[in-house]
């Protein structure tokens, strides 16, 4: 551990919260100084959406886990002041999004309002930018102000992590993510995406699967099948390049490999264990240990670590290559601090970073900070996993996988429990995955 990081963490332990949080507090009393710009005098102020009266409850992240928290938590307890904040204007799904990307179905489908939510749930939305938060005096800071609250649930989602693929100057970092975007992040990526598939003329499309803990593990195997059917009924004279930097498929293996080979021998090559060391954006080469592979045209989703503002926060396990939080395994607080709860794809816990199993996690977690305000406990219950994966159109044909986890006492780690897999893709199977995101969407919006 070097020097910056060991006072980093004095400093947090010292005084409970996040540094930056920390220096946002001292220039509080700045804030009514007639020599501070109006601007910043409004993110140092309360914000007009502070909670008046309850438990005040702020939920970071309007993704698939801080919406069901929203919603559940009212539920559990109606006298809940919940606040959630989300940086989007609007909610996009990435589940089901290489289906779209493929025509079959409509990006209205897929797009929500925070509003609708709120309003139908009972809480209130604020569209702002988490800046940090500060564990001592309860205060999340945004763009719009600060809130004060009694629990906190930081829900942020995932970031990329460029440098795990030899990217290491922030401003290539950039320039990779904005000219050949991951599409695992944010909405516009899909745009973006979709855009240079319906584009692309001819030649080599290349697209990679990180190793680690990635979010939504069969989602780039499902994206190749999705982009290649594409190619397929444009008769187009092209390859698309799978890259995985895993020795092999990571999930539904065999049916992906069957796709590969019965529909898609034409289009996809795939090449397992292929560590990614480098990117030459401008002449469109991509470097592994061994190789380089020249492209017309990529999608680059590099490995993925937990959002910055844990690490900011001084909150996350320093041994953890995906800067994950340290929190109690069952409970999701921090450790010493029953105040604040991480949830989805930022949580430390090894289960698939998917949109149903935050859906299902949050449900568990409102009734655990429920249980606490009342000074009580919830019994611990497993999150299940539930994943569809379109492989062919026209209509819609997908394969899907269902599993439980449970704790194994002898190695200390969670393991599959209970896992159902169906790895041949039939139009059952593309209606059911239909019909599983219209009740997902119908729990965090509307019903
Ligand atoms: C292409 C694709 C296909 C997928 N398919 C499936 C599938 O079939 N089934 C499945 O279960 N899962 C699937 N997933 C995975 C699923 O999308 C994620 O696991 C899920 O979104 C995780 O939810 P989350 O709430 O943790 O994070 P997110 O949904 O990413 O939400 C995090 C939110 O936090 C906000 N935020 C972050 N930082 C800040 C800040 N500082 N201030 C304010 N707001 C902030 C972000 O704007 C975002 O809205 C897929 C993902 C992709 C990309």
């Amino acid at each position: 551990m070097n020097n910056s990081r060991r006072f980093s963490r004095r400093r947090f332990l010292q005084s409970g919260g996040a540094l930056l949080a920390g220096s946002l507090l001292a220039a509080a009393n700045a804030a009514d100084s007639p020599g501070t710009p109006p601007s910043i005098q409004k993110i140092l102020r309360r914000a007009g959406a502070a909670a008046t009266s309850g438990t005040r409850v702020i939920v970071v992240g309007g993704g698939w886990s801080g919406l069901t928290m929203a919603k559940h938590l009212k539920r559990f307890n109606p006298a809940f002041d919940i606040t959630l904040i989300d940086r989007q204007q609007y909610f996009v799904s990435f589940p089901l999004s290489n289906p779209w990307l493929a025509d079959q179905l409509s990006l209205d489908f897929l797009s929500h309002s925070f509003y609708d939510a709120a309003n139908n749930h009972g809480y209130r939305f604020l569209q702002a930018d988490v800046l940090g938060f500060d564990r001592e005096s309860r205060r999340v800071y945004t763009g719009q102000g600060y809130l004060e609250y009694d629990y906190l649930v930081l829900a942020p989602g995932i970031e990329y992590d460029y440098t795990r693929i030899g990217i290491d100057d922030p401003e290539q970092q950039q320039r990779l993510f904005q000219h050949y975007p991951g599409g695992f992040v944010a909405g516009s990526e899909l745009l973006s995406i979709k855009r240079k598939v319906e584009s692309f003329n001819g030649g080599t499309f290349l697209l990679t699967v990180p190793n680690g803990d990635y979010r939504c593990s069969a989602a780039p195997y499902e994206r190749a099948c999705m982009i290649a059917a594409i190619f397929k009924r444009r008769r187009l004279r092209a390859k698309i390049l799978l890259l995985d930097m895993n020795p092999g498929i990571t999930i539904k293996a065999d049916g992906f490999q069957r796709a590969f080979d019965d529909l898609y021998g034409d289009y996809i090559e795939y090449l397992p264990s292929s560590e990614i060391s480098g990117v030459d954006i401008d002449g469109r080469r991509l470097e592994t240990t061994f190789d380089e592979y020249p492209f017309d045209d990529a999608v680059v989703y590099p490995p993925v670590r937990a959002s910055s503002l844990i690490e900011a926060a001084g909150i996350d396990n320093p041994k953890d290559p995906q800067k994950a939080p340290l929190t109690d395994p069952f409970r999701y607080h921090l450790i010493g601090d029953e105040r604040v709860y991480v949830t989805g794809d930022s949580r430390s816990q090894p289960f698939s970073k998917g949109g149903h199993t935050a859906n299902s996690e949050a449900q568990y977690v409102a009734e655990v900070i429920a249980a606490h305000a009342l000074g009580r406990e919830a019994v611990w219950r497993s999150p299940q996993t539930m994943c569809f994966s379109a492989v062919d159109i026209n209509p819609l044909e997908s394969m899907s996988i269902i599993t439980y986890y449970r704790f194994d006492q002898h190695s200390g780690q969670f393991a599959f429990d209970r896992t159902h897999l169906v790895d041949r893709w039939d139009p059952q199977g593309g209606q059911a995955s239909l019909a599983w995101a219209e009740g997902m969407f119908d729990d965090m919006f509307y019903g």
